[in-house]
């Protein structure tokens, strides 16, 4: 059975795709005007190991995911700056719409990049708000023509008081959602839980650079109306999945959904998927916390960037994740490993018989635990004890572990055994005589002439080791 924890229900709950193997599937994508952080990148790593799952429960997956290169304020709230303008005054860039372009371009190919270090795969369909202000406009019109909208000298806004389970995705009151809404007071806003659709220009927008015509006069999408007309848009008035980071639930994501009501009668989502934020120590990683770390700065100390998706492998998408460099070497460690016992299982051949009952035992019990709402950590933990299992052959334990990480996305099929040429084994058998007979002068030039050959040695406790250097 597969089961997966639904956001709206607060429960775990089997999981049947609206069209048989086909899974629809959006997930809220990056504001291009920064890199993004390690805590971000959590998020879509978590929607990764969802969709290869999915992939290994044989679903079809459709899988879309937004840019937003406008309209994304600094507030969640429909105060502040827009991002992207921020972004151009903090890189003393002019503000016009070339360099706005200019700087989205740069970090959707920076978060792409990120993408590919951490093994994540694209999804089907990219799609830019920018590039879809018709489709958000359009749905403007059908929340005024359904009575959800209003217009005021600032903004048109989503009346929240017309939809009466407005805080059921939240789940909180609306006491709580109030306070999220804070701030600013605005003109003749009706209610402190309304959001805007479309911003004018007025105020402190009024010099807003990117901005379109529309029927309430010249303006801005607001930041949640991109991802209702797109996620419809690609598929379809109901589809099966809606992810994103935990914080997108009381704001980004009750606004959709009822944005999707006020325009559709249902809120087109089947199943709602959050993941848990990455902490650091006590705080969790954001902009706003100035704690972020990006995937580079761990890339330029050395680290693998698959140390860092092996790291998050060992914690449930719901739970919070503490980072710390000594977690990453650690996991750094691990999956090194990892790929040294794959490496041996690809040269030593000690020709076991394998328990197939036993083998069976680990093929099901993976499943069990991936399809227990992606419980990766057990199957991660499982995988350990399958390399150490007796009862297992070789040849065996390498195709499961293969086959395993389809799932993990480690890359574990790239990692060959180390073909050490008659050369340099002839000077590490040296070597070993040299150190045996306490000629260690002799020992240490053997070791540096087997480096000018481009290998490297590494005396551990379980011997020499060599690597290509
Ligand atoms: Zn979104």
């Amino acid at each position: 059975m597969f089961k997966l924890f639904n956001t709206l229900t607060r429960k775990k709950q089997v999981f049947k795709p609206l069209k048989k193997h086909k899974v629809g599937l959006y997930t809220c994508g990056p504001t291009v005007y920064l890199f993004a952080h390690i805590g971000n990148l959590r998020t879509y790593l978590f929607e990764d190991i969802l969709k290869r799952v999915l992939k290994y429960n044989n679903y079809r997956i459709k899988h879309v995911m937004n840019i937003t290169d406008v309209g994304h304020l600094t507030s969640d709230a429909d105060t502040g700056e827009d991002k992207m303008i921020k972004a151009l005054k903090r890189e003393g860039k002019e503000l016009n719409e070339k360099s706005i372009l200019e700087v989205a371009n740069f970090y959707t190919k920076a978060f792409k990049k990120d993408l590919k270090n951490l093994n994540i795969t694209e999804p089907d369909i990219w799609c830019k708000a920018t590039e879809h202000i018709k489709e958000q406009v359009d749905m403007i019109k059908e929340l005024f023509k359904n009575g959800y909208a209003y217009e005021t000298e600032e903004a048109v806004y989503f009346n929240t008081a017309k939809l009466k389970d407005y805080a059921k995705l939240a789940k909180l009151d609306l006491k709580g959602l109030r306070e999220g809404a804070r701030t600013q007071k605005r003109i003749n806003k009706k209610n402190p839980t309304d959001f805007a659709l479309w911003l004018k220009l007025v105020g402190e927008h009024k010099n807003h650079v990117m901005n379109w015509d529309s029927p309430w006069g010249k303006g801005f999408p607001g930041w949640h109306i991109e991802c209702s007309a797109m996620s419809i848009k690609y598929l379809g008035k109901q589809f099966d999945i809606h992810c994103g980071g935990i914080d997108h639930i009381p704001i980004h994501h009750t606004n959709e959904r009822a944005q999707n009501i006020g325009v559709l009668g249902n809120p087109a989502v089947n199943f709602w998927m959050h993941g848990e934020f990455l902490v650091l120590k006590k705080d969790r990683m954001g902009k706003s916390e100035g704690n972020i770390v990006i995937l580079n700065e761990l890339i330029k100390k050395g680290f693998n960037p698959l140390a860092y998706r092996y790291l998050t492998l060992n914690a449930h998408y719901r739970s919070k994740l503490t980072f710390s460099l000594k977690a990453l070497e650690s996991a750094q460690n691990a999956l090194e490993n990892l790929h040294e016992k794959i490496r041996n299982l690809q040269t030593e051949d000690k020709k076991q018989e394998t328990d197939n009952k036993k083998l069976n035992e680990y093929k099901n019990k993976f499943l069990e635990h991936i399809n227990n709402d992606l419980n990766i950590p057990k199957a991660l933990a499982l995988t350990w004890d399958l390399t150490k299992d007796k009862n297992i052959s070789n040849k065996d334990k390498y195709k499961l572990l293969l086959d395993f990480d389809k799932i993990f996305g480690l890359n574990l099929d790239k990692i060959k055994e180390i073909k050490i040429p008659q050369k340099i084994k002839t000077l590490l058998k040296a070597r070993e005589d040299y150190r045996k007979q306490d000629d260690w002068k002799k020992a240490d030039e053997t070791r540096k002439q087997i480096e000018k050959l481009g290998y490297k040695i590494e005396d551990t406790k379980q011997g020499v080791k060599v690597k290509k250097l």
